[in-house]
């Protein structure tokens, strides 16, 4: 049970570190990159405000000169000569007609001219666009001029996308490692945080399990010196004497079963119960305790069996016929007029027993509080038990490493689900 609390924390923190940390790793890697892009434009900007006298001045120059050109399409458009090719060029600028027909540039990347239009064509003026051009990254603004004409100017962000690229790697790593040492940190401090803890559970346990075992002699003492005295010949006791004895005795087997029921689970707790290994008849073993269990059952209530013959099964007989004793006692208990169904298949490595009542029911709100020792459905109070019963069934299940489970409708009945794996003898 601590290991499962410590695993628990453990995962609890190491998730809401990497969270935190993924959340803060998010915001810094956006800031920063929209720092980066901020200060690009800022550059872009003031490159444009710089050149922007010559730019517009080279730009009417060149459409007063196109005016008196015969518009030949082909020619503007494949002319280098209109683009000065410099590689070492931080900034680049094209200026374009209004029909995107190329009238000058400077550019950094040859032939960007041919596309640079195309990839700024439904683009607003003055918003910062980073496109993907032959594996460059790049930044592109366009500024409207007069005349319908335009310009664009970019920057290549190539570096800056690889510098963040990796940051973000980086970022990555950082935050795993970062949740591996929390991880290994958190489980450690779970554990030192758990030892007190741990110990003075023990204590507990171990003080419900002396009580229990020191209160059974007594108790066995008491109730024998009770039948003692119900069976003296010479009957001293008024009739109200009488009732008061068996009510003594039905309230100390009572004591008894409950002290049995607790020491059972304090062993179980403390890991003392040896699961012995025998070879048990198991289709035999269900068969003769439901036959038995069938005459204790009133008319109203009817028995229907469906065992698989031949089920072998190695394990704990005693605790086996507890589990089977506790869940047909409580689907009799429980069930005034109906049917009890016991089933027991076998399937692939796994033994399945099904105890199906058509009872009462349990309400949804008490079901996943069933197996809880001591717990007892309000509506079911008034039944007599100590609430210890499946607290025991499911501690016998788990000593053979199986499972059980409950499925009920408040109203219409209960079904246990008890599914065992077949193991070998050593
Ligand atoms: P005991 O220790 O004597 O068995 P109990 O029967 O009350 O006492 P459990 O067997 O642990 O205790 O069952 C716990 C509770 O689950 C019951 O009090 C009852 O409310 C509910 N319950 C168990 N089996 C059924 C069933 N077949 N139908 C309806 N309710 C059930
Ligand atoms: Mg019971």
């Amino acid at each position: 049970m601590f290991n499962k609390i410590q695993r628990k924390l453990t995962i609890q923190y190491a998730f809401f570190f990497l969270l935190f940390v993924l959340l803060l790793m998010a915001a810094l890697y956006i800031s920063i990159s929209a720092l980066m892009q901020q200060q690009q434009v800022q550059e872009l900007e003031l490159f444009f405000g710089k050149e922007r006298y010559h730019l517009e001045k080279d730009d009417d120059f060149k459409e007063d000169h196109n005016k008196e050109e015969d518009h030949n399409k082909e020619d503007r458009v494949t002319d280098d000569k209109k683009i000065e090719y410099d590689a070492n060029r931080a900034n680049f600028y094209y200026v374009f007609t209004k029909n995107n027909e190329l009238v000058h540039g400077d550019e950094s990347f040859y032939g960007l001219y041919k596309d640079a239009a195309q990839l700024m064509m439904h683009v607003e003026e003055e918003d910062p666009q980073t496109v993907e051009w032959k594996n460059q990254d790049l930044l592109l603004i366009k500024y409207d001029s007069h005349n319908g004409s335009y310009i664009i100017i970019g920057q290549s962000v190539t570096k800056q996308h690889h510098l963040l690229e990796r940051m973000m790697y980086a970022f990555i790593a950082l935050t795993l490692i970062g949740t591996l040492c929390i991880a290994f940190l958190s489980h450690y401090l779970a554990g030192k945080a758990m030892v007190p803890i741990k110990k003075s559970f023990e204590r507990q346990r171990k003080f419900v399990s002396d009580a229990s075992h020191e209160l059974r002699t007594p108790l066995s003492v008491f109730y024998s010196s009770l039948e003692v005295l119900e069976n003296d010949d010479e009957n001293r006791f008024s009739a109200f004497g009488q009732e008061v004895l068996t009510d003594l005795k039905s309230e100390t087997q009572h004591m008894e079963t409950l002290l049995e029921g607790l020491l059972f689970l304090a062993r179980f707790d403390q890991n003392k119960l040896k699961t012995k290994k025998e070879d048990i008849e198991l289709s035999e073993l269900v068969n003769n305790i439901t036959n038995s269990f069938e005459r204790t059952l009133p008319d109203s209530v009817q028995l229907k069996t469906q065992i698989a013959d031949d089920i072998k099964f190695v394990g704990d007989e005693t605790g086996i016929r507890e589990l089977l004793y506790i869940l047909l006692e409580n689907a009799a208990k429980f069930t005034e007029k109906g049917s009890i169904s016991v089933s027991l298949t076998s399937i692939n490595n796994y033994i399945k027993l099904v105890v199906e009542d058509t009872g009462i029911g349990i309400t949804q709100r008490d079901l996943p509080h069933v197996f809880e020792r001591f717990y007892q459905a309000t509506k079911n109070r008034q039944k007599e038990g100590t609430g210890l019963g499946l607290s025991i069934a499911q501690a016998v299940v788990s000593q053979h490493q199986g499972h059980i489970s409950v499925e009920s409708e408040f109203g219409q009945g209960t079904k246990f689900i008890v599914s065992l794996p077949i193991v070998k003898k050593d």
